[in-house]
């Protein structure tokens, strides 16, 4: 008994110890993602060194955190990450670091619950594997640029609750970021209605697009998307097909961070079938682009996927 009572004291402690942990000086912040580091970037400008593990082309739901990761979260003053399991394997390095006492902010912990998609079928990748089954939360929220403001100001109180000093400079950063992507949200609006109404079919290879399409109406139909097992077979490829054809839907997406060939088993399909279909380009689906990509921050990552799918569904 004695024994309990003092682990619960020494619990209450730390617990403490880890709410009133304030960092000074120029903190050092360790994001999983691109967009993430991007984020955490616009809010605290040239009062932090920012640092990400997972750049281009890189597929979070599939990312085996490497040793090198876990030394660097552990180098960390601070460490940002998506949340909504969308780094599925990295939760046991986010948990030592929480038992290291670091600070651990999660950036989708204050999205309104009613915003989220939460998914009515698996959400499976082109390998086959499924990341995530019905009834979870679709953790591609950032597509939603009103989701990504409330990351935003979640963000920034939270950053100005460790790194005392700044706090005001951070929620200052914050204000003026979400204009900024108030103003975004209004281009994407306008651009998207240009797609005429007999095309607002979004068809990529897996349904990281959801947010978006639910924001601009716009419906998306997804290879891996369709099918409930884990792993998808011919029949996917002619329902997708059919689709296509019967919906007259001439351009297909392939995503910078998946592998393309399963999407062209449905073109091969709907060419039988005396339907072209074509590649409508490459978009942006769950990591930014590199440097000459013209896609490495979220507002261009954002503008560029809006751009290739306008052009794709217009043509
Ligand atoms: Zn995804």
């Amino acid at each position: 008994m004695r024994y309990l009572i003092l682990c619960l004291i020494l619990l209450g402690f730390t617990q403490c110890k880890i709410d009133n942990k304030e960092v000074t000086g120029k903190p050092k912040i360790v994001c999983t993602t691109s967009m993430s580091a991007d984020l955490v970037k616009q809010i605290t400008g040239d009062k932090a060194e920012v640092s990400y593990l997972m750049g281009a082309g890189v597929d979070p739901h599939e990312y085996n955190p490497k040793l090198s990761d876990s030394e660097k979260l552990l180098e960390a003053d601070i460490i940002v990450y998506h949340g909504l399991n969308f780094e599925g394997k990295m939760s046991d390095d986010l948990k030592k670091a929480r038992k290291n006492k670091k600070i651990v902010i999660d950036l989708s912990e204050k999205i309104d619950h009613h915003s989220l998609i939460h998914l009515t079928e698996d959400h499976t990748h082109a390998d086959g594997v499924t990341h995530a089954h019905e009834g979870e939360v679709d953790p591609h929220m950032w597509h939603d640029v009103k989701l990504w403001i409330q990351a935003t100001n979640h963000l920034a109180t939270a950053l100005g609750k460790y790194n005392k000093e700044n706090k005001d400079i951070f929620l200052e950063n914050a204000s003026n970021y979400s204009k900024e992507l108030l103003e975004l949200d209004d281009h994407l609006t306008k651009k998207y209605a240009e797609i005429p109404d007999s095309q607002r079919v979004l068809v990529t290879a897996h349904d990281a697009f959801g947010y978006l399409c639910k924001r601009y109406k716009i419906k998306s139909k997804s290879l891996q998307g369709i099918s409930t097992a884990a792993e998808f077979g011919i029949k996917d490829v002619t329902d997708l097909a059919e689709y296509l054809i019967n919906n007259n839907i001439k351009s297909i997406f392939i995503e910078s961070s998946v592998p393309n060939k399963n999407l062209q088993a449905v073109i091969d399909h709907c060419a039988d079938k005396g339907h072209s279909v074509k590649i409508g380009g490459t978009l942006y689906s769950d990591a930014l682009g590199d440097k000459a990509s013209g896609a490495d921050t979220y507002d261009s990552m954002m503008r560029s996927n809006a751009n290739t799918i306008v052009n794709g569904l217009k043509k």
